[in-house]
């Protein structure tokens, strides 16, 4: 909880713990995310799962004194005053189901040992002596695993392509390039869990014979980074990355590439483009990196979502996976659940579950007893979720069928008072920005559009100028080259469904 001033509160426990003489009886661990990023930072004691929210460095001494020395409940720090038994029993957790996450929150990051302790490279270890990388592959297809960056492809399909395709060289790539606004899932996975990823590209590697892997990351994360380095370096020393991993004949290493903050980036083959050296653009698909990608050899991409569930699937096993989840999309998703909501945060719940239960269940409400307006999921690239689709189950088909899509897990909740057409020009303001403007569809379609959109704003729009809106967004979606240039009309396609009143009020009134 580096923003809310997690560091300064765990060095001023440090500090009291030496100081009040108790530094052996506690042990203070550093963890990743918890999630409930709205009551953060929070501290949990165990054995006795008290959770403590708000905590600044100021209660650190109290902290102490009375929970460490006198073993005495600080209550004005407890969420849940009524908290009995473990802390998932709180009301923010308990629809949730952590298996992306499993040791945000629990371990301490920087240690392989605590990631190893909670079977941690496991399934690494089966998977090179007791799997071959057909079962590998067949069980991640069983275990009905799609690709969590937002296509939803099946990643044991994907597996399959790079395994059969003949090459002297492969490659692993995880797609850590999260440029959504309002999104952080990959980058909490990173820092709290960072041996989740490194495992599951080993095993990938296993599995379609690459010996080299590489994460594309953001540079604006350093945490994620920093923590990603050090876990490799842990893992090389314990033999889990190198030559010979584990004293097989499987060898396997990771570097990282940092991204310059370019959102195409986050699209696969400007991804590759931009490992390689080149400027970050994409490039026409079919053929797909799979068969031919990092400087054209096949090449696994996926996103750090898809690759944190990998190693649990192959512990566990694929029914168990295949169990959770609606008929088409098996598995939980992290959603990063922020806007007009009580409790922002970041969460993980199986797919099936409604849009109601994660903003009132889970979200707790619209802030300040408000009205519900809208939820936008899949970022600048998705759509609305309005009121009367609240029940409607999360998985890919569903989202799609009402004009949204999955995405990568942003998820921004809209109050009675916000303007749909100003949401509208932020996102498009976004993938105008962000365009790498080789097209002339995205390019100029999308420019166009959002000048059409500020003149709607200040009351100055026209009818035509709606027509010319839906017209634009259509050739937008057909022509462009990329899925930045596909998508970028989704916003403005869905909140002219759902809000035509609203673009008619500000032209007819001229607000
Ligand atoms: Fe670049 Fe947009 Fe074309 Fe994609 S759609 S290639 S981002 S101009």
């Amino acid at each position: 909880c580096e923003s809310s001033k997690g560091i300064a509160l765990y060095d001023e426990l440090e500090k009291e713990l030496k100081a009040q003489g108790v530094e052996t009886e506690a042990q203070l661990v550093k963890t990743g995310c918890f999630g409930f990023c709205e009551q953060g930072p929070i501290v949990k004691i165990l054995p006795d799962e008290s959770f403590y929210v708000k905590v600044g460095p100021d209660d650190a001494k109290k902290i102490v004194s009375e929970h460490i020395v006198k073993g005495r409940q600080v209550e004005e720090l407890l969420y849940d005053k009524d908290q009995k038994g473990s802390s998932d029993n709180i009301d923010f957790y308990q629809k949730q189901q952590r298996i992306v996450l499993r040791n945000c929150g629990v371990i301490n990051p920087e240690y392989i040992d605590e990631y190893i302790a909670r079977d941690g490279y496991a399934a690494l270890e089966k998977v090179v002596f007791e799997m071959s990388a057909d079962e590998v592959i067949e069980e991640l297809k069983a275990a009905g695993l799609r690709g969590r960056g937002g296509a939803g492809f099946p990643t044991g399909v994907k597996w399959g392509f790079t395994k059969n395709a003949v090459s002297d060289q492969k490659y692993i790539v995880c797609n850590a390039d999260e440029g959504d606004p309002g999104a952080y899932m990959d980058r909490s996975t990173c820092e709290g869990d960072p041996h989740s990823v490194l495992e599951a590209m080993a095993i990938a590697g296993r599995t379609v014979g690459a010996n080299q892997g590489f994460i594309y990351i953001r540079a604006e994360y350093p945490l994620a980074i920093e923590r990603l380095n050090n876990a490799i370096d842990q893992a090389r020393e314990y033999g889990l990355l190198g030559d010979n991993i584990l004293g097989s004949d499987f060898s396997f290493d990771i570097e990282l590439r940092l991204g310059a903050g370019a959102f195409v980036c986050g699209e696969e083959t400007a991804l590759l483009a931009s490992i390689e050296g080149k400027r970050g653009m994409p490039i026409p698909r079919p053929p797909f990196p799979a068969v031919k990608g990092l400087w054209g050899k096949p090449t696994v991409i996926n996103n750090v979502e898809t690759w944190a569930n990998i190693p649990m699937i192959i512990l566990k096993g694929s029914a168990w996976f295949s169990n959770i989840g609606t008929e088409t999309t098996k598995g939980t998703k992290v959603f990063a659940l922020t806007g007009k909501i009580n409790n922002s945060g970041l969460i993980e719940v199986p797919m099936g579950t409604t849009l109601r239960e994660i903003i009132y269940d889970i979200g707790g409400g619209i802030r300040g007893g408000k009205k519900f307006k809208a939820a936008q999921t899949g970022g600048p690239s998705g759509g609305v979720i309005t009121e009367e689709y609240l029940d409607t189950p999360i998985d890919y088909e569903s989202l799609q069928s009402i004009g949204s899509m999955m995405g990568s897990g942003g998820m921004i909740v809209m109050d009675e008072d916000d303007c749909m057409i100003d949401v509208t020009k932020f996102y498009l303001e976004f993938t105008v920005d962000e365009s790498c403007g080789k097209c002339a569809p995205c390019r100029i379609g999308g420019r166009t559009n959002y000048n059409i959109l500020n003149k709607i704003s200040k009351g100055q729009g026209s009818m035509e100028d709606l027509e010319t809106l839906k017209t634009l967004a259509q050739a937008m979606r057909k022509a462009s080259l990329c899925g930045l240039g596909q998508t970028a009309p989704n916003p403005i396609m869905s909140t002219m469904n759902y809000f035509e009143d609203e673009y008619l009020a500000h032209i007819n009134d001229k607000q």
